[in-house]
């Protein structure tokens, strides 16, 4: 029967998930692994986060508000008034976003090498995926990047980029809103840990997309609460190709009682902050400068894969970015974890 199965799933293809660390604290022989693989934050969620949603599922089993009326208030009250669309994560947003104005066959660029996901999600709208690749320091030249997401509906550009961890001036993203005919996806899952702000583009351009998650400062990973900041015209076209109530109401609770904990934020960048310094000063590897919770480190002439192998061995969880399109085999991405996590970390890569 698996004739049947679509071509872009037949061969190889989907997303790479990290290994788990129950597996890897299993096969070495550890209590407890540090989870520095999925750049999560290594704290609980918020108590008004946790307290929300406990209240939330009392009410299960009715259809969560389809229209996202509480959380998108907490939104407004947290960014300002701007138009959101929600989706179950980012994931689900982009691949809303795409169903919207893809039509099969019709171009999605991509700046890589960066998040897979975006291709992933393209080519099962069938679009053709073409990628577009950064300079060797891994900054966007703007006009390059313009020229080749000509005939684009839509091009994808991650800033603070996953995986290599810097960010793309505001007026350079200014230059490709100008100089582009289709519609900008900027993916700001990291944006809450760099000092840059791209909310002001909103107001002044109509093709312009900003995704963001609850998945990462803000603790909600498991509650998969991602959305967006939309030009007004895409608002109601994305609500028509939206699965209904992708969203569910516990998440949806969780993510407004997050947003009002500006306290439990603040706390967060600051651990971040202190920790991503010790990493690129400590680490006896080439590491790249960071705006977002991980930073990408250069191991060579050790593989990705090898040093994965070696830091899970030390019970030290990391990712490989072997995975990512474009990029070589020869780094890692390393999130920032609780104390002992990064203590441990650091003494492995001392060590190896
Ligand atoms: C984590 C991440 C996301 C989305 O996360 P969700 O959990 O689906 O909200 C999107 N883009 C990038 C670059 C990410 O790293």
């Amino acid at each position: 029967m698996q004739r049947l199965i679509r071509a872009c799933y037949a061969g190889a293809g989907g997303y790479s998930y990290a290994k788990k660390a129950g597996d890897v604290a299993r096969e070495h022989g550890f209590d407890r692994v540090a989870r520095l693989a999925s750049n999560e934050n290594p704290r609980p969620p918020s108590p008004a986060a946790i307290e929300a949603a406990a209240a939330a599922l009392r009410e299960t089993n009715r259809y969560p508000d389809e229209r996202a009326s509480a959380l998108v208030e907490a939104l407004r009250r947290y960014h300002g008034d701007y138009r959101f669309v929600t989706g179950a994560g980012m994931d689900g947003v982009i691949e809303t976003v795409i169903r919207t104005v893809v039509e099969p066959g019709e171009k999605v660029a991509v700046s890589t090498p960066t998040f897979s996901f975006y291709g992933i999600a393209a080519a099962a709208q069938g679009a053709r995926v073409v990628n577009v690749p950064r300079s060797v320091d891994f900054s966007v030249d703007p006009a390059a990047f313009i020229e080749a997401s000509r005939g684009a509906k839509l091009a994808f550009l991650c800033t603070p980029n996953n995986p290599t961890g810097n960010s793309v001036p505001p007026e350079d993203v200014e230059a490709i809103l100008e100089g582009m005919d289709g519609l900008l996806f900027l993916d700001n899952a990291y944006v809450d840990f760099a000092d840059i702000d791209y909310r002001p583009l909103m107001r002044r351009y109509e093709n312009l997309v900003i995704g963001r998650t609850m998945s990462k400062i803000f603790a909600l990973a498991g509650l998969r609460v991602g959305y967006a900041f939309v030009p007004a015209w895409l608002e109601p076209f994305y609500q028509r190709a939206a699965t209904p109530f992708a969203l569910n109401s516990v998440s949806m609770a969780a993510a407004a009682g997050a947003l009002g904990d500006t306290d439990r934020v603040r706390e967060t960048l600051e651990h971040v902050r202190e920790w991503r310094r010790r990493f690129i000063e400590e680490v006896p590897f080439r590491v790249y400068p960071s705006d977002a919770n991980f930073v990408m480190i250069d191991v060579a002439p050790r593989t990705g894969d090898d040093t994965t192998e070696r830091l899970a061995a030390k019970g030290v969880l990391v990712r490989s970015c072997t995975s990512f399109p474009g990029l070589g085999d020869h780094y890692i991405r390393v999130c920032i974890g609780e104390d002992w996590e990064n203590i441990r970390f650091l003494g492995a890569m001392t060590e190896i």
